[in-house]
């Protein structure tokens, strides 16, 4: 059974369409990939199937069988979808090893299994500032996927976490996500799966099983296909006329 089905999202922000019938699924174990130019429609799909409030939705979500196209963001949450930002938000008064303990309560995350992704992140000095508040781009991804590991999700969305990191720090982002994932663990009684948002496709070359990739044109799925495969393509022929791929009609 698949985790996740979008069935034929349309997504309306303000008056703006700005996903047109997008349909598209994530398998159990499954890591996919999403690809596109800047201002398709990436970061809006991901806060559609996290729940964002504001927009206006037609067509459906699926998780897990569970229709939850009208659930609020925390009820989404409280099933198993976790979300790191593109953008996140820079909280006033909330200290980062405080969020951290309210979310490991809630989500029931091993203290010990933390500590350690935050050693491994590098970022135990950022624990008691507040939360984004003057953090640079780097530390917002490690923060972002640290507070996405206390969440242990089963399905997570992850909006570029490649982008702005340094190339020293890209492998260890890998690995966290492989960690949070699970895809390096055969033995996980659950099966995670993932949704990558990436430009150039640099986290797919650290991150095991990325299994596909969607290419997002203009709000709409036009294609998809093996996320190695996409990447070349576009770099050579660009996103409209990549070869490789199978297209969506
Ligand atoms: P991507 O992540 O692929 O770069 P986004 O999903 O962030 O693209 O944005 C898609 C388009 O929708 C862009 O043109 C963006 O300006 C527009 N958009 C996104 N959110 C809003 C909003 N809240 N109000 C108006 N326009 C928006
Ligand atoms: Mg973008
Ligand atoms: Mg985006």
């Amino acid at each position: 059974m698949a985790m996740l089905k979008v069935e034929e999202l349309s997504v309306k922000v303000r008056e703006r369409e700005i996903l047109r019938e997008v349909s598209f699924e994530v398998g159990e174990g499954e890591i996919v990939a999403l690809l596109g130019p800047n201002g398709s429609g990436k970061s809006t799909l991901l806060h559609a199937i996290m729940g964002r409030p504001g927009y206006e939705v037609s067509g459906r979500i699926i998780f897990n069988g569970i229709d939850i196209t009208g659930m609020s963001a925390s009820e989404r949450a409280k099933l198993g979808i976790g979300f790191m930002m593109q953008i996140p938000p820079a909280l006033k008064g909330v200290r980062l090893r405080d969020l951290i303990k309210r979310l490991s309560k809630i989500y029931g995350t091993d203290q010990d299994t933390l500590r350690r992704i935050s050693e491994e992140l590098r970022i135990e000095r950022l624990l008691d500032r507040e939360l984004h508040r003057g953090f640079s781009g780097g530390e917002m991804k490690k923060v972002e996927l640290l507070l996405l590991a206390a969440q242990n999700p089963k399905l997570a969305l992850l909006d570029e976490p490649d982008s702005g990191v340094d190339l020293e720090s890209l492998p260890i982002i890998g690995k966290v996500i492989n960690e949070i994932v699970g895809a390096s663990d055969s033995r996980a009684r659950e099966k995670r799966s993932a949704i990558i948002v990436t430009h150039m496709g640099k986290i797919l070359k650290h991150v095991r099983n990325a299994n596909r990739a969607y290419i997002i044109l203009n709000g709409e799925v036009k294609c998809f296909g093996n996320p190695a495969d996409l990447i070349e393509d576009i770099e050579k022929y660009g996103f409209s006329e990549c070869l490789r791929c199978v297209r969506v009609v």
